[in-house]
Protein backbone atom coordinates (compact mmCIF):
# COMPACT_ATOMS: atom_id res chain seq x y z
CA UNK A 1 0.00 0.00 0.00
CA UNK A 2 1.40 3.73 -0.61
CA UNK A 3 0.39 6.70 0.97
CA UNK A 4 0.48 9.82 -1.05
CA UNK A 5 0.75 12.54 1.91
CA UNK A 6 1.42 16.53 1.40
CA UNK A 7 0.01 19.78 1.48
CA UNK A 8 -1.57 22.64 -0.79
CA UNK A 9 1.54 24.48 -1.75
CA UNK A 10 2.71 27.80 -3.87
CA UNK A 11 3.05 27.79 -7.12
CA UNK A 12 3.96 31.37 -7.12
CA UNK A 13 6.32 32.26 -9.76
CA UNK A 14 5.09 28.92 -12.02
CA UNK A 15 3.45 25.63 -12.02
CA UNK A 16 6.92 24.12 -12.13
CA UNK A 17 7.54 25.98 -8.04
CA UNK A 18 5.06 23.86 -6.78
CA UNK A 19 6.96 19.80 -7.00
CA UNK A 20 10.13 21.77 -5.64
CA UNK A 21 7.92 23.37 -2.63
CA UNK A 22 6.87 19.97 -1.75
CA UNK A 23 9.76 18.08 -2.51
CA UNK A 24 11.17 20.44 0.12
CA UNK A 25 8.77 19.71 3.11
CA UNK A 26 9.31 15.80 2.06
CA UNK A 27 5.79 15.73 1.00
CA UNK A 28 4.78 12.59 -1.09
CA UNK A 29 1.66 14.31 -2.43
CA UNK A 30 0.82 18.03 -3.53
CA UNK A 31 -1.93 20.38 -4.28
CA UNK A 32 -1.74 23.73 -6.01
CA UNK A 33 -3.48 26.35 -7.93
CA UNK A 34 -2.89 26.08 -11.35
CA UNK A 35 -3.63 30.05 -11.74
CA UNK A 36 -4.48 32.64 -9.61
CA UNK A 37 -6.73 31.59 -7.43
CA UNK A 38 -8.34 35.01 -7.04
CA UNK A 39 -8.87 35.74 -10.85
CA UNK A 40 -11.26 34.31 -13.45
CA UNK A 41 -9.58 33.55 -16.00
CA UNK A 42 -5.28 33.76 -16.66
CA UNK A 43 -2.86 33.70 -19.85
CA UNK A 44 -2.24 30.02 -21.62
CA UNK A 45 0.07 27.89 -19.44
CA UNK A 46 3.56 28.39 -21.67
CA UNK A 47 4.97 25.36 -23.22
CA UNK A 48 8.17 25.90 -21.34
CA UNK A 49 6.40 25.81 -18.00
CA UNK A 50 4.32 22.91 -18.98
CA UNK A 51 7.39 20.86 -19.60
CA UNK A 52 9.12 22.32 -16.34
CA UNK A 53 6.35 21.31 -14.73
CA UNK A 54 6.54 17.24 -15.72
CA UNK A 55 10.15 17.41 -15.62
CA UNK A 56 10.21 18.25 -12.10
CA UNK A 57 7.11 16.44 -11.01
CA UNK A 58 9.30 13.16 -12.93
CA UNK A 59 12.54 13.71 -10.84
CA UNK A 60 10.81 14.01 -7.51
CA UNK A 61 8.76 10.87 -7.97
CA UNK A 62 5.34 12.88 -7.98
CA UNK A 63 2.59 11.31 -10.43
CA UNK A 64 -1.00 11.99 -11.38
CA UNK A 65 -2.53 10.08 -8.54
CA UNK A 66 -0.54 12.21 -6.14
CA UNK A 67 -1.34 15.54 -7.46
CA UNK A 68 -4.55 17.36 -6.65
CA UNK A 69 -5.05 20.79 -8.33
CA UNK A 70 -7.89 22.78 -7.19
CA UNK A 71 -10.02 25.49 -8.66
CA UNK A 72 -10.35 29.09 -8.08
CA UNK A 73 -12.56 30.05 -5.65
CA UNK A 74 -14.87 32.50 -7.77
CA UNK A 75 -16.11 29.85 -9.21
CA UNK A 76 -19.90 28.59 -8.55
CA UNK A 77 -20.61 25.91 -10.35
CA UNK A 78 -24.52 25.85 -8.79
CA UNK A 79 -24.76 30.26 -9.29
CA UNK A 80 -28.55 30.63 -9.21
CA UNK A 81 -27.97 33.74 -12.15
CA UNK A 82 -27.82 32.40 -15.72
CA UNK A 83 -25.03 35.03 -15.86
CA UNK A 84 -22.92 33.83 -12.77
CA UNK A 85 -23.52 30.19 -14.05
CA UNK A 86 -22.10 30.76 -17.56
CA UNK A 87 -18.83 32.83 -16.17
CA UNK A 88 -18.27 29.72 -14.00
CA UNK A 89 -18.87 27.01 -16.29
CA UNK A 90 -16.20 28.54 -18.79
CA UNK A 91 -13.47 29.44 -16.04
CA UNK A 92 -14.31 25.85 -14.90
CA UNK A 93 -13.96 24.25 -18.37
CA UNK A 94 -10.61 26.13 -18.68
CA UNK A 95 -9.18 24.91 -15.48
CA UNK A 96 -10.03 21.67 -16.69
CA UNK A 97 -7.97 21.95 -19.64
CA UNK A 98 -4.91 23.76 -17.51
CA UNK A 99 -5.08 20.01 -15.77
CA UNK A 100 -5.10 18.50 -19.22
CA UNK A 101 -2.37 20.00 -20.58
CA UNK A 102 -0.57 19.67 -17.24
CA UNK A 103 -0.97 15.63 -17.28
CA UNK A 104 -3.57 16.27 -14.61
CA UNK A 105 -6.41 13.21 -14.09
CA UNK A 106 -8.11 15.51 -11.27
CA UNK A 107 -9.73 19.07 -10.03
CA UNK A 108 -10.64 19.66 -6.84
CA UNK A 109 -13.65 22.18 -6.29
CA UNK A 110 -16.06 23.30 -4.13
CA UNK A 111 -19.67 22.52 -5.54
CA UNK A 112 -21.07 26.33 -5.16
CA UNK A 113 -23.83 27.71 -3.33
CA UNK A 114 -27.63 28.59 -4.02
CA UNK A 115 -27.05 32.40 -2.87
CA UNK A 116 -30.65 32.15 -1.02
CA UNK A 117 -31.75 32.68 -4.24
CA UNK A 118 -33.10 29.02 -5.76
CA UNK A 119 -33.66 26.30 -3.87
CA UNK A 120 -30.68 23.24 -2.76
CA UNK A 121 -31.84 20.57 -5.09
CA UNK A 122 -32.28 23.43 -8.10
CA UNK A 123 -28.41 24.55 -7.31
CA UNK A 124 -27.71 20.74 -6.95
CA UNK A 125 -29.14 20.13 -10.39
CA UNK A 126 -26.99 23.01 -12.15
CA UNK A 127 -24.02 21.55 -10.47
CA UNK A 128 -24.25 18.42 -11.60
CA UNK A 129 -24.96 19.92 -15.02
CA UNK A 130 -21.86 22.11 -15.36
CA UNK A 131 -20.15 18.97 -14.87
CA UNK A 132 -21.37 17.20 -17.57
CA UNK A 133 -20.58 19.92 -19.89
CA UNK A 134 -16.81 20.63 -18.32
CA UNK A 135 -16.64 16.56 -18.87
CA UNK A 136 -18.12 16.93 -22.41
CA UNK A 137 -15.02 19.17 -23.58
CA UNK A 138 -12.29 17.77 -22.02
CA UNK A 139 -10.52 14.24 -21.61
CA UNK A 140 -9.17 12.45 -18.64
CA UNK A 141 -9.63 14.44 -16.06
CA UNK A 142 -11.91 13.79 -13.15
CA UNK A 143 -13.87 17.02 -11.30
CA UNK A 144 -13.61 15.90 -7.81
CA UNK A 145 -16.41 17.34 -5.58
CA UNK A 146 -15.31 18.69 -2.16
CA UNK A 147 -18.03 18.59 1.02
CA UNK A 148 -17.83 22.08 2.53
CA UNK A 149 -18.55 22.79 5.61
CA UNK A 150 -21.89 24.13 5.24
CA UNK A 151 -20.84 27.61 5.68
CA UNK A 152 -23.43 30.29 4.07
CA UNK A 153 -25.35 29.35 1.81
CA UNK A 154 -22.46 26.46 0.04
CA UNK A 155 -24.17 23.40 -0.84
CA UNK A 156 -22.22 19.86 -0.47
CA UNK A 157 -22.31 19.53 3.33
CA UNK A 158 -24.45 16.60 4.08
CA UNK A 159 -23.47 13.67 1.94
CA UNK A 160 -26.69 12.91 0.21
CA UNK A 161 -26.30 16.26 -1.43
CA UNK A 162 -22.67 14.88 -2.53
CA UNK A 163 -24.70 11.68 -4.01
CA UNK A 164 -27.41 14.15 -5.33
CA UNK A 165 -24.67 16.06 -7.69
CA UNK A 166 -23.40 12.33 -8.62
CA UNK A 167 -26.30 10.82 -9.57
CA UNK A 168 -27.06 13.71 -12.06
CA UNK A 169 -23.61 12.72 -14.01
CA UNK A 170 -23.43 11.43 -16.59
CA UNK A 171 -19.66 9.91 -16.77
CA UNK A 172 -19.36 8.37 -13.46
CA UNK A 173 -15.75 7.53 -14.31
CA UNK A 174 -14.98 10.96 -14.54
CA UNK A 175 -16.79 12.26 -11.13
CA UNK A 176 -15.10 12.19 -7.75
CA UNK A 177 -15.20 13.32 -4.27
CA UNK A 178 -12.43 15.09 -1.76
CA UNK A 179 -13.24 15.00 2.21
CA UNK A 180 -11.92 17.77 3.90
CA UNK A 181 -12.29 16.94 7.70
CA UNK A 182 -12.24 20.26 8.85
CA UNK A 183 -15.35 20.37 6.69
CA UNK A 184 -17.18 17.50 7.53
CA UNK A 185 -16.63 18.07 11.50
CA UNK A 186 -17.98 21.48 10.74
CA UNK A 187 -21.21 19.98 8.93
CA UNK A 188 -21.91 17.74 11.67
CA UNK A 189 -20.27 14.57 11.23
CA UNK A 190 -18.28 13.35 14.55
CA UNK A 191 -14.39 12.28 13.86
CA UNK A 192 -13.34 12.68 17.10
CA UNK A 193 -12.43 8.73 18.15
CA UNK A 194 -12.16 5.59 16.11
CA UNK A 195 -15.82 4.51 16.63
CA UNK A 196 -16.83 7.82 15.05
CA UNK A 197 -14.74 7.85 12.37
CA UNK A 198 -15.91 3.96 11.48
CA UNK A 199 -19.58 5.53 11.83
CA UNK A 200 -18.74 8.51 9.67
CA UNK A 201 -17.22 7.08 6.55
CA UNK A 202 -19.76 3.94 6.92
CA UNK A 203 -22.35 6.51 6.50
CA UNK A 204 -20.28 7.70 3.64
CA UNK A 205 -19.80 4.86 1.88
CA UNK A 206 -23.63 3.96 2.72
CA UNK A 207 -24.44 7.51 0.76
CA UNK A 208 -21.76 8.20 -2.10
CA UNK A 209 -19.45 5.12 -2.32
CA UNK A 210 -15.64 5.39 -1.02
CA UNK A 211 -14.82 4.11 -4.45
CA UNK A 212 -15.14 7.55 -5.69
CA UNK A 213 -12.80 9.32 -3.02
CA UNK A 214 -10.08 11.21 -5.00
CA UNK A 215 -8.25 12.69 -2.74
CA UNK A 216 -8.51 14.02 0.87
CA UNK A 217 -7.67 17.58 2.79
CA UNK A 218 -6.18 16.69 6.21
CA UNK A 219 -7.23 19.62 8.83
CA UNK A 220 -8.33 19.99 11.91
CA UNK A 221 -11.25 22.10 13.37
CA UNK A 222 -10.99 25.40 14.90
CA UNK A 223 -14.67 25.55 16.09
CA UNK A 224 -17.18 22.55 17.63
CA UNK A 225 -18.50 19.58 15.76
CA UNK A 226 -21.48 20.84 14.09
CA UNK A 227 -20.31 24.64 13.71
CA UNK A 228 -20.74 25.54 10.33
CA UNK A 229 -17.65 27.45 10.31
CA UNK A 230 -14.97 27.15 7.73
CA UNK A 231 -11.74 27.47 10.11
CA UNK A 232 -8.92 24.57 9.57
CA UNK A 233 -6.61 24.35 12.45
CA UNK A 234 -3.40 22.45 12.81
CA UNK A 235 -3.80 18.75 13.07
CA UNK A 236 -3.76 18.13 16.89
CA UNK A 237 -4.54 21.63 17.83
CA UNK A 238 -8.21 21.89 17.17
CA UNK A 239 -11.11 20.71 18.16
CA UNK A 240 -11.21 16.87 15.87
CA UNK A 241 -7.32 16.08 17.29
CA UNK A 242 -4.88 13.48 16.89
CA UNK A 243 -6.86 9.95 16.84
CA UNK A 244 -8.62 10.98 13.50
CA UNK A 245 -5.49 11.03 11.61
CA UNK A 246 -3.97 8.43 13.03
CA UNK A 247 -7.49 6.05 11.71
CA UNK A 248 -7.70 7.77 8.53
CA UNK A 249 -3.66 6.56 7.46
CA UNK A 250 -4.44 3.53 8.85
CA UNK A 251 -7.98 2.97 6.32
CA UNK A 252 -7.28 0.95 2.85
CA UNK A 253 -9.27 3.92 1.58
CA UNK A 254 -6.73 6.43 1.92
CA UNK A 255 -4.13 4.57 -0.22
CA UNK A 256 -3.00 5.72 -3.90
CA UNK A 257 -4.63 9.55 -3.48
CA UNK A 258 -3.29 12.94 -2.22
CA UNK A 259 -4.19 13.53 1.04
CA UNK A 260 -3.29 17.23 1.70
CA UNK A 261 -2.60 19.29 4.79
CA UNK A 262 -4.38 22.66 4.07
CA UNK A 263 -3.35 23.70 7.81
CA UNK A 264 -3.23 27.00 8.53
CA UNK A 265 0.82 26.92 9.79
CA UNK A 266 3.04 26.34 6.79
CA UNK A 267 6.03 26.27 8.69
CA UNK A 268 4.62 23.20 10.51
CA UNK A 269 3.91 20.94 7.17
CA UNK A 270 7.20 19.48 7.27
CA UNK A 271 6.60 18.35 11.08
CA UNK A 272 2.59 17.77 10.19
CA UNK A 273 3.72 15.54 7.60
CA UNK A 274 6.49 13.32 9.45
CA UNK A 275 4.06 12.93 12.15
CA UNK A 276 1.17 11.43 9.33
CA UNK A 277 3.81 9.23 7.94
CA UNK A 278 5.22 7.44 11.21
CA UNK A 279 1.07 6.89 11.42
CA UNK A 280 0.84 4.71 8.67
ZN1 LIG B 1 -10.38 21.66 1.71
ZN1 LIG C 1 -11.97 24.89 4.30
Amino acid sequence: MVKFIGAHVSASGGVENAPKNAADIKATAFALFTKNQKQWFAPALSAVSVEAFKKVCADCGFTAESILPHDSYLINLGHPTDEGLEKSRTSFTEEMKRCEILGLDRLNFHPGSHLREITVSECLTRIAESINIALDKTHGVTAVIENTAGQGSNVGFEFEQLAEIIEQVEDKSRVGICIDTCHAFAAGYDLTTDAACEKTFAKLDKTVGLKYLRGMHLNDAKKTLASKVDRHETLGNGAIGLDCFKWLVRQPFTDNIPLILETPEPERWPEEISLLKSFI
